[in-house]
């Protein structure tokens, strides 16, 4: 789960990190009350989406002189302009993809000077399995590109768990970042600040680009970005209650409701599974007969027919899907009981593009039967290979 940046910012903030003050606008209103309660001389105005590249980004049919999501103005009035301006445009980056997202909510800050914009990351690194700090000299709006062209110049230190964090590990990131003097013991600071909001919040991610060298000679946290864990979110009401819905696919959003595992992908062909590794190679093997999978979606060992028909709704209601893959593998589920649930959401839910169902497993002779008495128009399959075989020739022909 993603937050926002003023809220990750009004954490960073709970914790003792360097950030700057800021009021969050929802309502075109606040937001010259809020900019006036700012100190200024300057202010910055930031488009809040759950997506990177603000900055670099375009609003859809900007207007004259319009520069992206984040602006800088010199007066309360330009402030509360720019941030009107922008509630409710909708803003195209390279991490929106093309139909951009809708501006609901505006943050503006106090404006800083900035001497230096390093780059520093948390993340949880799945080859060593440890927590690591990510950081670089080059930090700022061109991130990606010094990541494609020269990776040479983004350092990774990772933290033992077992002897924890110590003040070495801030004064290595503080060295890779060229930081001297004064600044080493405040990087040595953050460093065990950030540490320990990540754990105790169980983050996935957080990301500070640009972690700014003020003209002082300060740190300071000028953007923040943070994921958490999904399965650890009900150990964290105080986080939960950040959730922003409308940043959410609706696909992946229903089936969160029904507690489906589900993510939405860019091919044709949907696919309902129980179990991740059965997903994961039922995935794989549509790519094998190539075609691309429209989404992922593990419907648990225990799926009812009632999950059966709401996965069946989330799959046919994305317009790219062009045929409807089933591979269920019945262990603790008995294959008739799928069957049924899948003939009685094909009855509901209606179906206009080709099935294919694959059962294996207990009770799979009548799992067959109960498909292929039904009356409806779906292919049973054998085995995978051929099930992947058969509803790649019924969409691609
Ligand atoms: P992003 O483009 O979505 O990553 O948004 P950021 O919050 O990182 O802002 C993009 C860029 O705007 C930063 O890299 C800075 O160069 C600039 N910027 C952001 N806040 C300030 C500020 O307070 N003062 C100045 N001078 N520039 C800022
Ligand atoms: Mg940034």
């Amino acid at each position: 789960m993603n937050i926002h940046e003023y809220q990750a910012k009004a954490l960073l903030r709970q914790y003792g990190a360097p950030v700057s003050d800021g009021r969050p606008v929802l309502r075109a209103e606040e937001a010259k009350t809020a900019a006036g309660e700012l100190d200024g001389p300057l202010w910055v105005v930031k488009a809040q989406i759950h997506a990177g590249g603000r900055g670099k980004g375009h609003f859809k049919e900007p207007e004259a002189g319009e520069k992206g999501g984040v602006r800088l103005a010199k007066s309360v009035e330009e402030a509360a302009q720019l941030a009107k301006q922008m509630l409710g445009r909708t803003l195209i980056t390279h991490q929106t993809g093309a139909p951009g997202k809708q501006v609901n909510r505006i943050y503006i800050e106090d404006g800083s000077d900035i001497a230096r914009e390093l780059y520093l990351a948390l993340l949880v690194d799945r080859q060593t399995s440890r927590v690591a700090f990510v950081c670089s000299t080059e930090g700022g709006m061109d991130i990606e590109e010094v990541a494609a062209k020269t990776p040479e110049k983004i350092l990774t230190f990772s933290v033992d768990p077992a002897s924890g964090l110590s003040d070495f590990h801030g004064r290595r990131v503080a060295f890779a970042l060229g930081l001297q003097g004064a600044q080493v013991k405040q990087c040595v600071g953050l460093i065990r600040t950030l540490y320990k909001l990540f754990l105790e919040k169980d983050m996935e991610m957080l990301e500070i680009n640009p972690l700014i060298v003020t003209p002082a000679g300060d740190l300071k946290c000028l953007d923040a970005k943070m994921g958490f864990d999904g399965n650890a979110i009900y150990r964290h009401p105080d986080i939960a209650a950040l959730r922003d819905e409308t940043e959410e696919d609706p696909k992946e959003l229903a089936a969160s409701k029904f507690d489906l595992n589900y993510i939405a992908l860019d091919g044709e062909i949907g696919c309902m599974v129980n179990g991740a590794g059965l997903a994961m190679a039922t995935m794989d093997i549509i790519k094998l007969y190539g075609a691309e999978p429209a989404n992922f979606l593990d419907v648990g060992g225990g799926a009812t027919k009632e999950k059966v028909t709401e996965a069946f709704k989330i799959i046919t209601s994305d317009p790219n899907v062009k045929g409807i893959l089933v591979n269920i593998f019945g262990g603790i589920m008995r294959c008739d009981i799928i069957a049924e649930g899948v003939v009685a959401a094909v009855k509901e839910v209606g179906l206009k593009v080709p099935l294919v169902v694959r059962l294996e497993g207990t009770n799979v002779e009548k799992g067959k039967e109960i498909i292929n008495t039904s009356g409806l128009n779906v292919i049973a399959a054998d085995d995978l290979s051929d099930a992947a075989q058969k509803i790649v020739k019924a969409v691609k022909g």
